[in-house]
């Protein structure tokens, strides 16, 4: 069943326990796509779903490689950043087919820069500021089928 759900955090731990939380439930095969301004907080919910996943390693960005893979927690995570990437001619250059089809977990930051590879069945989430609501505040939409 197709679902949609928005959360309101009011900080970075809450975004952070979001991820954990959903990196807790994640199954085998299940691929997150990020979307969302520079600064909004998509690394933020990266860290706490890979601790979520039982990664103890500290995760950041992969800054000069598009995909990081970390093998220590619960399933294989695949961390995605594709901000930088050109042509998604760079993903088949890194054999994404064998992540996004594959029995670990792969999540992607700036997944909307791919969307023509995208499989039907990701996890969308969506992160959005509202200065209205404060500096702090985030609006996450999660859309799919993730629990
Ligand atoms: P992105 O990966 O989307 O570019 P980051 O996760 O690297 O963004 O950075 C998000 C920044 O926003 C961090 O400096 C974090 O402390 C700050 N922040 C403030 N409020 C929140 C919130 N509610 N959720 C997530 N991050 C927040
Ligand atoms: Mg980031």
């Amino acid at each position: 069943m197709e679902t949609k759900k928005v959360i309101e955090t009011l900080n970075e731990k809450e975004t952070a326990l979001l991820g954990e939380s959903m990196g807790k439930a994640a199954h085998p095969g299940s691929i997150y796509t990020l979307v969302g301004d520079l600064g909004v907080g998509k690394t933020v919910f990266t860290q706490g779903f890979a601790r979520g996943l039982g990664i103890k390693e500290h995760v950041n960005s992969p800054t000069f490689t598009i995909m990081q893979v970390y093998e220590e927690g619960r399933l294989p995570f695949y961390h995605f950043d594709v901000y930088r990437i050109g042509d998604v001619e760079e993903m088949e250059e890194i054999g994404y087919e064998d992540c996004f089809y594959g029995e670990g977990v792969c999540l992607i930051e700036w997944a909307n820069r791919i969307e023509e590879i995208l499989p039907g069945h990701c996890v969308r989430i969506i992160m959005e500021k509202n200065l209205e609501k404060g500096f702090d505040y985030r609006k996450i939409t999660i859309e799919g089928k993730w629990q």
